[in-house]
């Protein structure tokens, strides 16, 4: 009869510990950044609640429930598991309108969207000079929103990292696509490991991108919410059907063509979005060979 009160006491003292060690990250990052410190705090619980409460509930099927936009569809390196690489065909590059990116960002307000929200998608968002204005509104318009940037941090400097969280970025997952660890990449998750992760490419698996990188020819007969939950943006301002669609075929149509909300509701994208949902991947050729377990994104 012990043990029960034994377990209980062991959860208890691990809860404990987990919320100590959260209070320790966000003071250590608090005192990193400078900054008024009521501020900080209200900041802080206001995102912890939006990623607890909002961001991370099951959605259903057809809400929003994170976004990526690719600013710049260019990025500086060509690993070998990514479309970069010179094995694969070059697709046209450039970047965003700036107009197109607000357009969106006006778009996800009317509807107070309160996801996760991030400025890339296969482009490196830190080559975009832009990045700190394009958070500031993005913040401004859409205050309950989760930001989050994924970077290879070749660019990434103390400077810039602050004053992207200064102008509304929340949180930074960094991996270090070298095989050496970096001296920044370690100073900077010690100094503020409240608003970023850093990881190495090898501790994540590969994910074989609709068939294309790793050929390894799964076929997966899951049901897939991607199309039904997340919504993916390419620099040109194509829809497109998920993110492993790098070359944009499967384009449910052009934010700077039709409005955001109606492509996302269109009867073109219930299409995909139903045949998916039943599990019917060898239907729609770029996810007959798909990998991706495909449950709702985070
Ligand atoms: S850094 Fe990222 S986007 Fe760039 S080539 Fe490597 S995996 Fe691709
Ligand atoms: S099955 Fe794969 S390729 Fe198809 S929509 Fe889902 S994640 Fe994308």
């Amino acid at each position: 009869m012990a043990k029960p009160a034994a377990g209980s006491r062991i959860i208890l003292e691990n809860k404990l510990m987990k919320l100590y060690r959260k209070l320790r990250d966000i003071e250590i990052s608090r005192q990193f950044l400078g900054g008024n410190l009521i501020e900080y705090y209200l900041r802080v619980t206001m995102t912890s609640i939006i990623k607890k409460y909002f961001v991370k509930m099951q959605y259903p099927y057809h809400s929003i429930a994170s976004v990526n936009i690719e600013t710049t569809g260019y990025c500086n390196r060509k690993c070998y598991f990514c479309f970069f690489h010179d094995r694969f065909p070059k697709r046209k590059q450039g970047i965003m309108e700036e107009t197109t990116y607000k357009n969106i960002i006006d778009e996800l307000s009317k509807i107070n969207f309160c996801g996760r929200l991030s400025p890339h998608s296969y482009g490196e968002p830190l080559l975009d000079k832009r990045l700190p204005a394009l958070m500031e509104y993005t913040k401004k318009k859409l205050p309950n929103c989760y930001t989050q940037i994924m970077t290879n941090g070749d660019f990434l400097t103390a400077q810039l990292f602050k004053q992207l969280i200064a102008k509304g970025v929340d949180h930074f997952i960094i991996t270090n696509y070298d095989d050496e660890e970096k001296a920044f990449l370690t100073f900077i998750s010690e100094h503020c490991p409240w608003h970023v992760r850093v990881r190495s490419y090898k501790d994540f698996i590969t994910v074989d991108r609709a068939g294309k990188i790793l050929n390894r020819k799964s076929q997966l007969h899951e049901p897939c919410l991607r199309p039904s939950s997340q919504l993916v943006i390419n620099w040109k301002g194509d829809v497109i059907l998920c993110c492993n669609d790098f070359y944009g075929e499967y384009v449910m149509g052009n934010v700077n063509d039709g409005n955001l909300l109606d492509i996302w509701n269109s009867a073109k994208f219930d299409y995909y979005r139903n045949n998916l949902i039943k599990g019917q991947r060898s239907s729609i050729p770029i996810c007959h060979h798909c990998d991706i377990e495909g449950g709702i994104p985070w």
